[in-house]
């Protein structure tokens, strides 16, 4: 697959999914804010038709103390002293006319003489524009004294209104700005999105590459062994023997380096569990240093043991073993007869070190910052020799990492390397 094409319909994706978002984000926003202010406008004007509705349908003021109310010719109780609101019209529809025009007056001719009514407003409060531009808040109530007969109150809500118009204008354009705004940001944090996939695409694929290259080479040499063995059937095993010894040597470094690959891999996916035990670091260390002293006296270097920590680690054995294995390793590989080779362990505040010098052939200024890199190799040609695939490192790394501690690579003095590892105490 084409990976620059890929990586620009992923960043589409992820721009699209950000300006969903955020549209969604806004727009809910702005419909709250909306809804509320617009619900808190007309709170007051819909309490007061609630309660001159109430009002009337409970007969006035005088039947709330328990007298015949007190009525004008239209049957309402009169809109003065506790009356009807003064803010709320009433006007009686009966048979599709206003009866009351007389009462209202001038109102009436100037905002009611075209309307007609609605019975959606029965028992409901609602909105209702007159002549196309008076706004009002309403609500009907049946007319208890004439059948068929209903009396609409009203109240003009012009000024709320306008306030709301001009709201929804703000709310409208600040929502465009946003969402225009929202394309650039939404870009901005899909390009960033991608940064940390396309270098751990990168990643993968360097690893691919330089994996198969390693797993090639001994496969090259057995298949070439093989071959020629193949070509001489009449020969005895024992004079083809070095043959089947490298083929052999050669099967040995695969399923190392296989084994290798697959740890780190694992490590990747995070998938590798570790298990933390309590561990006596000292004590620890001492034993896994053990057999190699012996290796390293059998081959003319001296390993020295210095173990001050006195510390415990929550570690996993099993995995602090490979690290100092792996250290190990390579200090016994890339020294001489007479190197020396120490390894100490301290503690300083709360943390543990531990230390494994050599006086060996040493790293360049280049390689100690490289050293740790998946398959970096100094010299390839002496790596391979010693039987090397340059994944240790990055194993040893991986390893302190997830063990929350650090791991550095120093030049030794006068000759040599020390690897430095601090870890958390207990
Ligand atoms: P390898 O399997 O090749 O040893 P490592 O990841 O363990 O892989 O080491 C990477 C490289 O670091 C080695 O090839 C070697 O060049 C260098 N290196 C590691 N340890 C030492 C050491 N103690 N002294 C000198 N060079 C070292």
């Amino acid at each position: 697959m084409n990976k620059n094409k890929v990586i620009r319909s992923q960043q589409l994706r992820f721009m699209v999914y950000t300006l969903i978002a955020f549209t969604l984000l806004f727009g809910m926003f702005g419909a709250i804010i909306f809804g509320r202010i617009q619900s808190t406008l007309y709170a007051k004007t819909d309490s007061d038709l609630t309660a001159s509705k109430r009002w009337l349908e409970t007969g006035g003021a005088g039947a709330e103390r328990g007298k015949e109310p007190v009525r004008d010719k239209y049957g309402f109780p009169p809109a003065k002293g506790r009356g009807l609101n003064p803010r709320v019209i009433p006007l009686l529809w009966s048979d599709g006319h206003i009866a009351n025009a007389e009462q209202i007056g001038f109102t009436y001719n100037h905002y009611f003489s075209e309307m007609s009514f609605d019975p959606a407003t029965i028992g409901v409060i609602s909105n209702v524009t007159v002549q196309g531009k008076y706004h009002f808040r309403t609500v009907s109530i049946p007319y208890p004294a004439a059948e068929g007969s209903y009396v609409q109150l009203l109240v003009n809500v012009d000024p709320e209104q306008n306030l709301i118009d001009n709201f929804k204008r703000i709310i409208i354009l600040c929502s465009a700005l946003f969402i225009l705004l929202s394309i650039s940001a939404s870009y901005i944090l899909s390009r960033k999105m991608m940064k940390p996939i396309i270098r751990s695409w990168d990643k993968q694929v360097e690893f691919v590459e330089n994996a198969s290259h390693e797993l090639r080479t001994p496969l090259t040499i057995i298949q070439n062994k093989l071959e020629l063995l193949q070509t001489m059937p009449e020969k005895r095993i024992i004079d083809t023997f070095e043959n089947i010894a490298l083929s052999l040597s050669e099967t040995r470094r695969l399923s190392r380096m296989t084994a290798d690959l697959l740890t780190l891999a694992r490590a990747d996916s995070t998938e590798t569990q570790l298990e933390k035990q309590t561990i006596e670091l000292d004590e620890f260390v001492n034993n896994v240093c053990g057999p190699y002293k012996e290796i390293a006296e059998l081959s003319e270097k001296s390993m020295q043991l210095r173990l001050q920590s006195r510390t415990r680690l929550k570690a996993d054995p099993e995995r602090l073993h490979q690290l100092l294995v792996i250290l190990l390793d390579n200090a016994l590989k890339y020294t001489g007869e007479h190197d020396s080779i120490a390894i100490s362990t301290y503690a300083k505040e709360n943390k543990a070190f531990i230390e494994v010098s050599d006086t060996g052939i040493g790293i360049s200024e280049e390689g100690l910052s490289r050293i740790f890199d998946r398959f970096y190799r100094e010299d390839r040609a002496r790596s391979r020799e010693q039987g090397g695939s340059g994944l240790g490192l990055s194993i040893a790394q991986w390893i302190v990492h997830s063990h929350h501690g650090t791991i550095q690579a120093l030049h030794n003095e006068p000759k040599g390397v020390i690897f430095r590892i601090r870890l958390p105490k207990q």
